[in-house]
Order: structure tokens, then C-alpha cells, then sequence
């Protein structure tokens, strides 16, 4: 019963525990960043197994170090003239590649360079395999007047899903690139990254908002032209459905809340074939005509040089260039390999169950070391399985939510065991030491205080008394009055004596109606006029019978003391039994 009530009462607490962690945004906050820690931890662990591989075909042409030095130098300036850029797609062109990218942004240029822009311009009018980039954010009107954009360039959506909220994702202006090129082509995304609020970048939004259309991400916006051309696969709009799925073809693409889709990542930075700038301009200036093979690749140009601040941090590498990030969310895309993130609720579920477990093993299992162990293998075990289905499943199941659910039961299990353990203990020490019917000490509680008192007394050299109590003429009271009367007088006899003495003073049931009373450190004379106290007191007394009658009963008393009386319990208690016969002899109702 008792394990019933502080069982629920524990549920109750642990259920409220959960409300309140619901409700409180700031602890909630707290558990999510944890949570990504275990996401990067798990996505380390992967690409350390080798067991994804990344595309082949996907090669960077990157803007490294030693390219931005030899541009400086060779032209003087940065950003470069556009026409050395349609001068390397016209190379890479002729090799027949399935795109070609820019990470790159080609803002009005402020040089007198019209023509260079003019070239490059031509460039994505001649070639529909060309991607180039554009970025929204929230500057001022008054400072940039946000313009109007091609409908082309946008994108149809319908959002089923109740979670996904493009809110963080709208912006208000955008930083436009040559009107000519976006005039031309609908191939521009937009480069709009999502950083969690540790800075890490886990999620790539899909669609980004401004003027109430939606604006796909530069990746997402090359992926789809390749699966255009491999799939023959062209959507009107994008289906958004109630469990927060991209739906394409026959890939079903989580997209999380924030409208980010979750990045599963093939290896640290370096995972891509890069190809050094200024070595394909010195190839192209040197007519080598094949020094790199383009042929059927996916290629994507990018700054990888520190200095040009297109460096960010992933959950893989602290320093990723952004054009690795583009290829990792492309080839997610052609792979269908983005990462689905299991929902909070499903998690609490596990959760619970893992604790439910939990809580039964710690109530079950007496010996602290194996549950501690069970308890620490079990979630051992899940952990592994997170791993696993991440691994194999790309499924991001939370590791967070169900420990620390799991750290709380273990302890509280412990403490309302203990607890339990305790009473049982309590209640068992009772039982064993006392009566049932006069809630005294019983007999065998008598001898061994009897004994500890007596060495006590010796080692301090205390003196300490006994008082042994027999009621007059019980056996004719029972007689008269019934059994339960006798019951209830014995009962209100022993009351009386532990009101008539002291705390520290010991009262026993000795046997039958025979009581008695222990007073440590108390010599003869106060011990006797104690006695005198009770024996006058009970003769006093009117005690209740039952519910319509009363009597008076007396007792005879008889008080030993140590040391004069005796060495031993068995002496002490011989003499003091003696004495009370005498008392018994003398007329009852009183001392001796
Ligand atoms: P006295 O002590 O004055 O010589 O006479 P007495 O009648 O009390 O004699 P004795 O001590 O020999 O008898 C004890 C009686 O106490 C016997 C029994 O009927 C009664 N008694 C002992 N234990 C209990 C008990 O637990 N409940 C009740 N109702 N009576 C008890
Ligand atoms: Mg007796
Ligand atoms: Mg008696």
C-alpha cells in the first residue's frame, strides 16, 4: 500500500516535472543545444566510419589562398574581371559537364568593367546549365530599395505541415546581382544559410520569403535542375505535407521547423575533388585542353580562401568553406540522403518507456550495482541505436530528452526506495522490540536494556533504579469485569506510567500485568518517591472499562537500585520482584 501511494506520488512529481521542463523555453533551449552536441557527435562518428560516400562527380573549383594571391596579382584587383569566368565555363563547357555553379555572387561592379560583365552576361545566355547565386536579408528601404523580382525566379509552395514556420526565413530586401543575368536566367538560388544558436550551420533553408513568394536555396535550385534532367522530373509546385515531407517523386524530404533541411554530412572539409582557380586559368592560358576531366561532372565554383570570409563551421569541421556546404546539400539531394528528425513526442515516448524501465529495474533488483549497470547498459544500448539508425536510416532520434528522463527516475526510484526500505525497517524494529497491547516494550526489550545499563552504569559509575509494577487482584477484576475490560486497564495502566516518568526512563511490559520501569542515572531515593508518585496516582484514577462503566484499580511496586542492590540485571531484578511481593504482603497499594 505505502509502495502504491509513494510510487504515484513519484509519477505525479515526474509528470509535473515534465509540464514545467515543457513549458520553460530557456531549459528547453538548454536540452536542444545539448541535443545537437549528440547530432554532431553521431554525425563525427559516420564519416569517421567511412560508411557514406560522398559523389565523385561533384567537383569544386575553388578560390583558395593561392588562387586569390595570383589573381591579385595577375589582375590587380577583386573580385576578378567577369570575362576571365566566361572564359573557364567556355573551357569547362566544352567538356559537357551537367552544371556548373557559382557560390559567387556577381553584384553591379563598381569598376569600369562593363564589358567583362557583358561577357559573362553572354555566357548565361548561351549556356542553360549555368547556376549562379543571390542573398535576401533585412536591409533598410531607405538605403537599398528592395526590388521586384522575375516570377520566374520564384517558386510555387503549399505548406500542409502545422510545425514548419518560414517566419525566420522572410526577409524584407534582397542584394541583386546584374539585372541582365537575372533577366536571362531562372537559374539563380539564393545563398541564405541557417545557424543554429551555437553558430553551427546543421540545416540549409529549402525556400526563402520575400514580397510573399517563396525563393529556393542556390543548391536546392541546382539539385532540382539535375533531377530535371536525369528524372525528367519538373514540379509545377512543391507539396509540403502534414508530417513536414518535401515531397519529390519518390523522395519524401524532412524538412524541420525553422524550414531547414537537416544536412547529413560525408566527410570533413576536403571531402570534394578541389581544383585550385589559377590552376585552370593557367591551363586554359597555357591551351591545355583536357588538364582536368569535366566531363559529366557537377561542378561548383566557391571561395575557399580564409581570407574572403566564406569560411563557417559545421558539425564536422570548425572551419567549412560555404561551397563544401552547397555540395553536401546537393549531393543530399541527388542521394536523397537528408537527415529526418524524429519527432519530440515520439522521443518523450521512448523516453518514458526507457524510464518506466527503468524505475521497475531500481524497484526490482535489490542490489545497487546491478542496476546500476542494467540501468547504464540499457541506455548504452539506445545510444548505440540512435547511432545506428543515423547511420543506416539517416534518422536523427533524440538521446537527450529520454537520458536525463532516465537520469530522474533512476535517482528518485532510489530515494522512494530507500525510503520504503527505511519504514520496512522502522516497522519491523517495532514489531520486534514492543507490545501490541500496551505499546510498552515487551520483555526481551526489558533484558537487554537491562544489561546495557548495568555496564553503563559500571563504566560511569551511575547509579540507575528498577520499579516493578503488579496491578492488585487482577485475576478477580478479569473475573468480575470480562477480559477486555482488563485489556483496556492494562492499557490505561502502561499511559500512565509513561506520563508518570521520565523520557529517558524505559517502561516495559515484564509479563502478564506486570510491568516495568527502567530510570537511569536515578538513585534509590528519587526512584522510590517516583514509585510512591505512580502508586498514588493510580489508585487515584477512575479508569473506563467500556463505554458505561468505570473502576479503580491499585497496583503493589517494588524498587532495587544499582549498586547497592545488586551487580547484575538478575540480581537487581530479583530484588526489586522481592520487594514487590512485600508490597504484596503488606496490604498492596504500595512501595517497597
Ligand atoms: P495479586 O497480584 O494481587 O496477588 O493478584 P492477581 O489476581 O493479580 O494475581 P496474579 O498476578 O497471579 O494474576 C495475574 C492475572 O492477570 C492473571 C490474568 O488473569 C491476568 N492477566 C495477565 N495478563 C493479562 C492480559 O493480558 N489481559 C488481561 N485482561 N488479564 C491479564
Ligand atoms: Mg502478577
Ligand atoms: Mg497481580
Amino acid at each position: 500500500m505505502l509502495k502504491k501511494i509513494l510510487y504515484s506520488i513519484w509519477i505525479t512529481i515526474f509528470l509535473l516535472f515534465v509540464v514545467y521542463t515543457a513549458k520553460s523555453t530557456n531549459f528547453n533551449t538548454f536540452l536542444d543545444s545539448m541535443e545537437n552536441k549528440t547530432f554532431d557527435i553521431r554525425q563525427n562518428m559516420i564519416i569517421k566510419s567511412k560508411y557514406k560516400k560522398a559523389n565523385n562527380d561533384i567537383v569544386i573549383i575553388a578560390i583558395d589562398d593561392a588562387s586569390y594571391e595570383y589573381i591579385l596579382d595577375k589582375y590587380g584587383e577583386w573580385p576578378l574581371p567577369r570575362d576571365v569566368y566566361a572564359k573557364l565555363i567556355d573551357y569547362i563547357e566544352a567538356q559537357h559537364p551537367r552544371s556548373i555553379a557559382f557560390d559567387l555572387m556577381f553584384v553591379k561592379s563598381i569598376k569600369s568593367a562593363q564589358n567583362a560583365d557583358e561577357t559573362l552576361i553572354n555566357s548565361f545566355k548561351k549556356y542553360k546549365n549555368l547556376y549562379t547565386a543571390m542573398n535576401l536579408d533585412n536591409q533598410s528601404a531607405e538605403l537599398r530599395v528592395p526590388i521586384e523580382l522575375p516570377e520566374s525566379l520564384s517558386v510555387n509552395v503549399e505548406n500542409y505541415s502545422k510545425d514548419i514556420d518560414f517566419d525566420s526565413l522572410s526577409f524584407l530586401n534582397c542584394r541583386a546581382i546584374l539585372p541582365e543575368i537575372i533577366n536571362t536566367t531562372k537559374n539563380i538560388g539564393m545563398i541564405n544559410v541557417s545557424r543554429a544558436d551555437d553558430g553551427i550551420i546543421r540545416k540549409m533553408p529549402v525556400f526563402l520569403k520575400y514580397r510573399g513568394k517563396y525563393y529556393p536555396q542556390l543548391a536546392f535550385r541546382l539539385g532540382m535542375g539535375l533531377i530535371a534532367q536525369e528524372e525528367n522530373y519538373r514540379p509545377q509546385q512543391y507539396i509540403i505535407d502534414r508530417n513536414s515531407n518535401l515531397l519529390l517523386n519518390d523522395r519524401k524530404i524532412y524538412i524541420d521547423d525553422d524550414g531547414g533541411v537537416i544536412l547529413n554530412w560525408y566527410g570533413p572539409t576536403g571531402t570534394y575533388r578541389q581544383i585550385s582557380m589559377f590552376r585552370l586559368i593557367k591551363a586554359i592560358e597555357e591551351g591545355k585542353k583536357k588538364a582536368f576531366n569535366f566531363r559529366n561532372k557537377i561542378v561548383y565554383f566557391g571561395t575557399t580562401a580564409s581570407s574572403l570570409f566564406d569560411i563557417k563551421t559545421t558539425p564536422v569541421s570548425k572551419l567549412y568553406p560555404g561551397v563544401e556546404i552547397q555540395a553536401t546539400y546537393v549531393n543530399n539531394l541527388l542521394d536523397n540522403n537528408f537527415i529526418t528528425k524524429v519527432n519530440k513526442r515520439v522521443t518523450i515516448c521512448i523516453g518514458l518507456i526507457l524510464a518506466a524501465i527503468t524505475g521497475y529495474l531500481v524497484m526490482n533488483i535489490a542490489s545497487a550495482a546491478a542496476v546500476t549497470l542494467s540501468f547504464v547498459s540499457m541506455y548504452s544500448i539506445y545510444i548505440a541505436f540512435t547511432y545506428f539508425m543515423m547511420k543506416y536510416h539517416n534518422l536523427w532520434i533524440g538521446i537527450v530528452y529520454p537520458i536525463i528522463l532516465g537520469i530522474i527516475i533512476f535517482i528518485s526510484a532510489f530515494i522512494v526506495k530507500y525510503i520504503i526500505k527505511s519504514r520496512d525497517f522502522e516497522q519491523q524494529y517495532l514489531l520486534a522490540t514492543t507490545d501490541g497491547l500496551t505499546e510498552l516494550y515487551n520483555h526481551r526489550y526489558f533484558q537487554e536494556q537491562m544489561k546495557m545499563i548495568v555496564e553503563q552504569s559500571k563504566r560511569y559509575e551511575l547509579p540507575f533504579s528498577l520499579i516493578i509494577v503488579d496491578i492488585d487482584y487482577f485475576k478477580k477484576f478479569n473475573d468480575t469485569f470480562g477480559h477486555q475490560a482488563g485489556d483496556a486497564v492494562l492499557r490505561q495502566v502502561a499511559q500512565l506510567l509513561k506520563q508518570s516518568v521520565r523520557a529517558t526512563d524505559i517502561v516495559c511490559r515484564y509479563g502478564g500485568e506486570e510491568m516495568s520501569i527502567i530510570l537511569p542515572n536515578t538513585a534509590k531515593e528519587i526512584s522510590f518517591s517516583t514509585a510512591q508518585k505512580i502508586c498514588k496516582r493510580v489508585a487515584e484514577k477512575r479508569f473506563r472499562l467500556n463505554n458505561y462503566q468505570e473502576s479503580n484499580v491499585t497496583i503493589s511496586l517494588g524498587v532495587a537500585s544499582f549498586p547497592e542492590d545488586g551487580l547484575t540485571p538478575s540480581e537487581i531484578i530479583d530484588i526489586a520482584d522481592k520487594r514487590m511481593y512485600q508490597s504484596k504482603k503488606n496490604g498492596r497499594n504500595q512501595v517497597n
